[in-house]
Parts: structure tokens; C-alpha cells; sequence
């Protein structure tokens, strides 16, 4: 018989593996549907610049596991995500001419959340450039492209 504190842990992780939504946006573009501002993938991770950036190169980082968020997500793939923003943050930093990076990540709809595929916000800060409001306005195409092929320029170089 299964202890009732591991059951209700299972039943937890059931429930909360049940919310996630294989149709959610990242997700779309993880399986190509939607195109993306893509600067960087591994086998773990997809990064792409988030296309109502809060500064010039906020980018996103999503895992390749279907994880709504810190709730539902494996430690292991947690690690395997954060490793890739921390290899990302300085070269977006340096890429964009930035002084430092905010790393934001938002759990649940009342933290702020809006997509429901867990990721890792990467916004490079210039010092006196105040940010933008968080999911505030599309940005345009070109300028994003522009700003993407900087940043894979410096990740490649
Ligand atoms: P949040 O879930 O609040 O952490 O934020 C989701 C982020 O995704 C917001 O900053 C949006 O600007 C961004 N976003 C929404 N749709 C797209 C998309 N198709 N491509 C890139 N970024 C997106």
C-alpha cells in the first residue's frame, strides 16, 4: 500500500502534470508551427527573442520538456534549463552593449504568467535605460532579426 504522504505527493504531481497544454504557444514553436527569433538550441533548450521585449535582446529560454512551470518541472531538466541561461546571459549582455542581465521567471497566473510552457526571461539591462512594461508592445520584425543575427554572431564567434 502507498504511504498517504506519497500519495497525495503523486496526486499533486498528477494534477499539476495534467495543466499543462501541448497546444500553448511555446510549445508551437518548439514543434516548428510558429516561427521564432531563434538565437540558440541545444538539445535541452530553445532560446528566441521575445517579441514584446522589456530592452534589445530579451530573450526567452524554454526547456524541451512539456513543464508548465517550477511546479511541475523535473530537477534535473530545471538544471539542465538554468544551465543554458547562465551560458546565454553574458553573451546577450556583451552582444547588445548592456552592463548586467535580469533573469525573471513567472509562476502561475496571478505571478504573472502568460504562457504556460515554463521559460526564463534573459533581459539585458543598459545602465540609465529604463525597461519597458512586461508584455507590453510588439516589437518590429525587422529590428528583432536584426538583433537576433547580433546575438548569433557573438554566440558563434
Ligand atoms: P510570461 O508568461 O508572463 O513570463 O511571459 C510570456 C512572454 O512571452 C511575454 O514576455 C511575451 O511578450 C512573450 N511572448 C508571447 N508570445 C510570444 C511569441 N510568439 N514569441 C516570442 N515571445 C512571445
Amino acid at each position: 500500500m502507498i504511504p498517504k504522504k506519497v500519495s497525495s505527493a503523486l496526486q499533486e504531481t498528477e494534477r499539476s502534470m495534467a495543466a499543462y497544454d501541448p497546444d500553448n504557444i511555446f510549445a508551437k514553436i518548439l514543434r516548428g508551427e510558429i516561427p521564432c527569433h531563434k538565437i540558440y538550441e541545444d538539445d535541452d533548450a530553445l532560446a528566441f527573442l521575445d517579441i514584446m521585449p522589456r530592452s534589445e535582446g530579451h530573450t526567452l529560454v524554454i526547456t524541451k520538456s512539456p513543464a508548465t512551470n517550477l511546479f511541475d518541472i523535473a530537477a534535473d531538466d530545471l538544471c539542465r534549463l538554468m544551465k543554458v541561461v547562465q551560458k546565454l546571459a553574458p553573451e546577450l549582455r556583451d552582444a547588445v552593449g548592456a552592463d548586467g542581465v535580469l533573469i525573471q521567471q513567472f509562476n502561475g497566473e496571478v505571478a504573472g504568467q502568460t504562457v504556460f510552457h515554463i521559460h526564463v526571461h534573459i533581459v539585458p539591462i543598459k545602465e540609465g535605460v529604463a525597461l519597458k512594461p512586461h508584455a507590453g508592445q510588439t516589437a518590429d520584425h525587422t529590428a528583432l532579426a536584426a538583433t537576433a543575427e547580433k546575438i548569433r554572431k557573438k554566440l558563434s564567434a
